[in-house]
């Protein structure tokens, strides 16, 4: 591998950004062995969107990687990442909360999630309005779900060259986010994930406040 060696883009990646901003490596599609390659040059967070692929590449690497569920997640396969799973992004509806949070019980687990919250135009993505996640914090609250640890947001901007709308979109997650935070998780400390920013945009991103970027392709291509 010569100057653009998937260890040389991690490494520039990481430079590229500030230190208290998290880097989930997308290892989506990726084989064992180039997941190893970027893990022996010290990354340990990874995301998956697939939970079939995200279980078995936890059996056959490391087991001081910190896994994370990035995609939709549906409520029947919760069982199989609850023992081992590091945060799930993509908690979009109330029952798939509830789910982990019975699954989180059966493991002895409490599982660090992030609301999956809907600013983008496009019509397919999934994810709560602001209003929906404030009425399941004034009609439910988070008493009755001691095995999930709500650690913030997770938010998509659509996927466009209009530079200008996406970071519109990202102000917008910024913006809920600094609402919940103010209104339902005032003092608490773990309440601080503002996941947002993929290969194209995580500059942009980060410059409107996220504090954890989720890149794949921007590493991957080319080996
Ligand atoms: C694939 C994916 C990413 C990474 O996208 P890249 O453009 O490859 O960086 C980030 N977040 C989610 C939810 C994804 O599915």
């Amino acid at each position: 591998m010569g100057r653009n060696s998937l260890e040389e883009r991690l490494v520039q990646l990481r430079e590229e950004i500030p230190q208290e901003v998290k880097l989930v490596l997308v290892s989506k599609k990726q084989d064992i062995k180039t997941i190893k390659c970027a893990y022996d040059v010290g990354q340990r967070i990874f995301g998956e969107n697939r939970v079939q692929e995200l279980v078995d590449k936890y059996d056959a690497l490391p087991k001081d990687i910190a896994w994370h569920l990035i995609g939709h997640l549906q409520r029947n396969k919760v069982k199989y990442i609850a023992p081992f799973v590091s945060m799930i992004h993509s908690v979009d509806s109330v029952r798939l909360l509830e789910t982990i949070n019975e699954q989180g019980k059966k493991n002895g687990r409490v599982i660090p999630c992030l609301f999956q919250v809907y600013v983008a135009q496009e019509e397919t993505k999934y994810g709560f309005e602001e209003e929906e996640l404030r009425t399941f914090y004034e009609e439910k609250g988070l008493i009755n779900y001691e095995h999930v640890q709500i650690c913030g947001i997770m938010a998509m901007a659509t996927f466009t060259d209009d530079r200008e709308r996406v970071k519109g979109e990202f102000r917008a997650a910024k913006n809920l986010f600094d609402n919940i935070k103010a209104d339902y998780h005032a003092d608490d400390d773990h309440f601080n994930t503002l996941s947002m920013g993929m290969s194209g945009d995580y500059l942009l991103a980060i410059e409107e406040g996220s504090t954890m970027v989720r890149v794949g392709s921007a590493i991957f291509s080319n080996t």
